[in-house]
């Protein structure tokens, strides 16, 4: 397997609430991700998580605080003192050093496998089609579907899908990717084959969030496990100190469930 190229992406969360009208969902999550490492999200339905996700990348517009991106503020511009929001095509230009991949695969239905990776690089960032494919081979083959480069999502498992979801994010060349619940809609017996691909990119240093509740692949490639509950980070550490010597009651009883 090719490294994938080292690239900054250090995330920095910083003071971030996040109302839905009146119901604010985050309040005041502070969170630092060092580049080329691994940060697991753990957290009972409803404790924000999806939300920071999508806070960092900038598909929610925060109310308070900052997410920065190698020390660039995400979604914003400092004019003085004040906050300016970026433009859409400014913010694009950040996103797509995002890469996203979410519970429902969401590839293109009418597009193959090869040609959903592709579309990304060509179309948003203008790269040569000839090179690009050369490029979304490699990344089939990373994902271990080579073979798979001319099928429809329709002729592919659940597992399979998302890693064309996956190498498709990887072909943005992103400084950090986020996976939100990766596995949650797979079938039990196509969960493993998604977590090592997971896995295996953590291994070569690229910068990754992971929402999951899969403790087993947590404790495998985390070198943060970052603990969340009604909004706030209640816990956090390495595997050894999140999993095996929790200090908070809610940490406790969350772990009591899962494990
Ligand atoms: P998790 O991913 O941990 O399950 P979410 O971030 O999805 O949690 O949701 C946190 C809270 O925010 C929940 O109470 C949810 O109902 C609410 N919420 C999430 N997205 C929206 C939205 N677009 N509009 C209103 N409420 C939302
Ligand atoms: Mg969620």
């Amino acid at each position: 397997m090719t490294a994938v190229q080292a690239r900054p992406g250090r995330v920095e969360v910083h003071g971030v609430h996040k109302s839905f009208g009146t119901h604010e969902v985050l309040h005041g999550v502070d969170l630092v991700v060092e580049p080329g490492s691994v940060t697991v999200v753990l957290g009972p339905s409803g404790s924000g998580k999806s939300t920071l996700l999508r806070s960092i990348n900038h598909l929610e517009t925060v109310d308070r605080g900052f997410v920065a991106l190698d020390g660039e503020l995400v979604g914003y511009r400092r004019k003085g003192d004040k906050l300016h929001e970026l433009k859409e095509k400014e913010l694009l230009r950040q996103r797509t050093r995002f890469g996203f991949v979410f519970q429902s695969f969401n590839l293109f239905p009418h597009l193959t496998a090869l040609e959903n990776v592709v579309e990304a690089p060509v179309s948003a960032q203008g790269r040569p089609r000839r090179e690009v494919e050369a490029e979304a081979r490699e990344l089939l083959s990373r994902v271990g579907l080579a073979d798979k480069a001319d099928a429809h999502p329709r002729q592919l498992s659940g597992g399979q899908q998302q890693r064309v979801a996956i190498a498709r994010a990887l072909a943005m060349k992103p400084a950090v990717l986020l996976f939100d619940e990766p596995t949650s809609a797979l079938d039990p017996e196509l969960v493993g084959e998604v977590l090592a691909v997971i896995a295996d990119l953590a291994r070569t240093g690229t910068t990754m969030i992971v929402v999951t509740h899969e403790i087993g692949f947590a404790r495998q490639a985390a070198d943060q496990i970052v603990f969340m509950d009604d909004g706030r980070v209640v816990e956090q550490g390495t595997p050894a100190q999140v999993l095996d010597d929790p200090q908070h009651e809610r940490t406790r009883a969350f772990l009591a469930k899962v494990l």
